[in-house]
């Protein structure tokens, strides 16, 4: 079964698209938790970090230089914007494809709740 994001990627289920890249996706999350609150894809299903390898790994990289150039578009990336990535239940993972959260537009708390 595909995923949920995989879903929205294969734009079977509409998303708020904001930034594309060949390995990359992002779109608005459906519950906004700051102004700017965009989730980071990859183009490919790994449930949680847990599950990267020296193979998969560069995708990382590719949801941060996503994040970079979504942060310029927005022009939040001299102010600031935060990243988060959860891995399973307990940090609040609900979808098990892996995904950057990012978060902008209004003043972030420490440590995050
Ligand atoms: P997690 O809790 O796994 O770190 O984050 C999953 C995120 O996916 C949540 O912030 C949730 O609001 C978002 N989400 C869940 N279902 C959908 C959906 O159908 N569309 C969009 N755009 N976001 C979703």
């Amino acid at each position: 079964m595909p995923t949920l994001f995989t879903k929205i990627i294969n734009r079977e289920i509409p998303a708020k698209i904001v930034y594309e890249t060949d390995k990359t996706l992002a779109f608005q999350d459906i519950n906004p938790q700051a102004p700017h609150h965009y989730l980071i894809v990859p183009k490919i299903e790994i449930p949680t970090i847990n599950d990267l390898t020296p193979e998969t790994a560069h995708y990382i990289g590719e949801l941060f230089l996503s994040a970079k150039e979504i942060a310029k578009q927005i022009g939040v990336d001299e102010k600031g914007y935060r990243v988060v990535m959860n891995c399973n239940a307990e940090a609040g993972q609900t979808v098990f494809h892996l995904h950057l959260h990012f978060l902008a537009g209004r003043a972030m708390h420490w440590p995050p709740g």
